[in-house]
C-alpha cells in the first residue's frame, strides 16, 4: 500500500475548484503520481479513487460565470437527446454513472430542469426559482445559485437525490462525435465552389462531393445557432424522404463550421424563378401539386414546416419541385406546438392564430400553402404589399381581409382551393390530402388536349362537383 497526496482540479466543471486528499492507494493509482488529474478513464482503480474523491467533494462554490458558460448547463437539449447522452453507448466509458447529471432549460421555458441518471434511467427534476431569486428543488432547502444547489447535492447525498459528476458540454460533443455515423461527411471530400445565397444562419455554396456528385452545402456561422438546433434540423431532414423534399446527403459535424450537405437544385428558389419566368398554367398547377405532395407527406409524418413560402421551395431540372429549409420545423408533440418567438417569423405567410397566439399546426401550414399558391399565380409578388408592419397584417387578416385573386388564377380554383386555406377557424381549412386530390384533378384537366380541356367542376371535400371525366 502506498500513501499519496492527490490533487484533483476540476475547475472545468465549474463546480468544484480543488480537492486535495491523502489516500492509501494501490500501486497502479500511485503510478499516476501526486498532482495528476485523474479523468476516470484508464484503470478501474483510478476510477474508484476518483469516485471516492468525488464523494468527498462537498466544497463551497465560487464560480459565478453566467449560466450559459457553465459546462454542465446544456440550455435547450431535447429530452430524447439526454437519454442518448447519459445512458447511450459509450457513456460509461466516459465515467458517466448513477448520479451523473446535467442542467437544461425546461421545454416550457419557465425554469430549469436537473436531469440525473439513476439506476439506468433518467429523472427530470424541476428546479424552482423563488420570488426572492433563490433556487430550490425541495421546499425546505434554498440556494443562492444553481452551482450552490448542485454542490450541495453532490456533497450531501440524500435518499431521494445523490448527484455525483456533472455531464459537461465537452462530453456531449465528444459523445456525438464518437457515434459511428454513416451520415458524417469529411470536409476534405467537398470541393466548395460558388456562393449560392445566404440566410440568417450562414451561407449556401455549390460543391462537388467526392469529385463526382454536385451538392449544395449549407455552412453555418460558428456562433449562428446553438448546436442542439442544428442537430434538430438534421434529425428532421434525415428521416424525411419524399420526392418533393430536398434530400440530405450528410453533415460535417466533427469539424467547424458545421455543414449540411444536400442535393443541389439547379434552378434555385421558386420565388426567383417565378419572378423571372412566365410559367404556363399547367406548370403553375404542376408546381402546386409538387409542393402539396411534399406537405401532405410532412403532415403525415406529424411535422409542421412553419416557414412554407415560395422562397423555401427549390426547383431542379425539368421544374422538379422540392421543399427546403426545415430549420423551423418541430416534431408535433400534440397537434399544436406553441412557438415562443414568432417575431422571428415571416408574418406575411402566417395564419391568424399564429399571428395572434403563436399557435403553429398543420393547419397554419395550410394557410401558408394558400399564400404560396397566391405567389405562384402572382409571379412571386409580395403578399399584402400595401401593408407595412406585422401589426397591420395581423389586423387586416383578423378583420377578415384576405389577398385578392390574381387574374391568372381561375375563379373556381380560387374559391375552392385557395380561399378555404384561409378560413379563420383552422379546423375548417382543408387538409393537404384534400388539396392534393383537387390539384391532381386540375392537373389532369390541364394536361388534356385543349379541345377537351373545359375544366368543368372539380370536387372538393366531397362537395358538389361535376368532373370532366
Ligand atoms: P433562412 O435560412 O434565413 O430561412 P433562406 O431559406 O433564404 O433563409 P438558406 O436556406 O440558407 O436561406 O438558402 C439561401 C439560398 O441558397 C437560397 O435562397 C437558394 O438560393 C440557395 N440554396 C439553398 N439550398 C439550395 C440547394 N439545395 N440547391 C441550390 N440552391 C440552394
Amino acid at each position: 500500500m502506498t500513501l499519496v497526496q492527490v490533487t484533483v482540479v476540476k475547475a472545468e466543471y465549474g463546480l468544484v475548484q480543488c480537492i486535495t486528499r491523502v489516500w492509501e492507494v494501490t500501486p497502479i493509482c500511485a503510478a499516476s503520481g501526486a498532482g495528476d488529474f485523474l479523468d476516470g478513464g484508464q484503470h478501474e482503480e483510478d476510477r474508484d479513487l476518483l469516485r471516492r474523491l468525488r464523494e468527498q467533494a462537498a466544497l463551497p462554490i465560487t464560480d459565478d460565470r453566467p449560466l450559459e458558460q457553465q459546462p454542465w448547463y446544456h440550455a435547450h437539449v431535447e429530452r430524447g437527446d439526454i437519454g442518448d447522452l447519459l445512458l447511450g453507448e459509450g457513456a460509461e466509458r466516459m465515467g458517466v454513472g448513477d448520479g451523473s447529471f446535467l442542467v437544461r432549460s425546461s421545454h416550457s421555458g419557465t425554469g430549469h430542469v436537473l436531469s440525473v441518471r439513476e439506476k439506468g434511467e433518467i429523472r427530470h427534476l424541476l428546479l424552482h426559482r423563488t420570488p426572492f431569486g433563490m433556487y430550490r428543488w425541495q421546499p425546505e432547502m434554498e440556494f443562492e445559485s444553481l452551482p450552490a444547489l448542485l454542490s450541495h447535492y453532490i456533497g450531501h447525498p440524500t435518499p431521494t437525490l445523490h448527484l455525483t459528476t456533472p455531464y459537461t458540454k465537452d462530453m456531449a460533443r465528444a459523445a456525438r462525435a464518437g457515434r459511428s455515423d454513416p451520415w458524417e461527411i469529411g470536409v476534405h471530400s467537398l470541393d466548395l465552389r460558388e456562393h449560392l445565397g445566404g440566410g440568417q444562419f450562414g451561407a449556401v455554396r455549390r460543391a462537388k462531393w467526392r469529385q463526382s456528385t454536385e451538392v449544395a452545402v449549407k455552412i453555418f456561422h460558428n456562433d449562428s445557432v446553438r448546436e442542439e438546433e442544428l442537430w434538430r434540423e438534421v434529425q428532421n431532414m434525415r428521416r424525411l424522404r419524399h420526392p418533393n423534399l430536398v434530400k440530405l446527403y450528410g453533415v460535417v459535424s466533427r469539424t467547424r463550421p458545421f455543414m449540411i450537405v444536400m442535393e443541389f437544385m439547379q434552378q434555385g428558389p421558386l420565388s426567383t424563378y417565378l419572378a423571372t419566368n412566365q410559367l404556363e398554367s399547367v406548370q403553375n398547377v404542376g408546381v402546386l401539386v409538387g409542393v402539396c405532395g411534399g406537405m401532405a407527406y410532412l403532415a403525415e409524418q406529424r411535422v409542421v414546416h412553419r416557414d412554407l413560402a415560395a422562397r423555401n421551395v427549390l426547383l431542379g431540372r425539368d421544374l422538379a419541385v422540392k421543399i427546403a429549409d426545415f430549420g423551423l420545423s418541430r416534431l408535433l408533440k400534440d397537434d399544436i406546438y406553441e412557438h415562443t418567438t414568432p417575431n422571428l417569423l415571416p408574418y406575411r405567410w402566417l395564419s391568424v392564430e399564429v399571428l395572434e397566439r403563436g399557435m403553429f399546426s398543420t393547419k397554419s401550414d395550410v394557410w401558408a400553402f394558400g399564400v404560396l399558391a397566391w405567389e405562384v399565380f402572382s409571379r412571386a409578388s409580395n403578399p399584402y404589399q400595401e401593408l407595412r408592419t406585422r401589426q397591420e397584417v395581423y389586423e387586416f387578416v383578423k378583420g377578415g381581409g384576405r389577398l385578392s385573386r390574381p387574374s391568372s388564377c381561375p375563379l373556381e380554383a380560387w374559391q375552392q382551393l385557395v380561399v378555404p386555406c384561409w378560413y379563420h377557424q383552422p379546423y375548417l381549412r382543408p387538409d393537404f390530402p384534400n388539396l392534393l386530390d383537387y390539384l391532381r384533378q386540375w392537373q389532369e384537366a390541364e394536361e388534356r388536349p385543349r379541345s377537351a380541356r373545359a375544366m368543368g367542376r372539380i370536387s372538393f371535400f366531397n362537395r358538389s362537383f361535376e368532373s370532366t371525366k
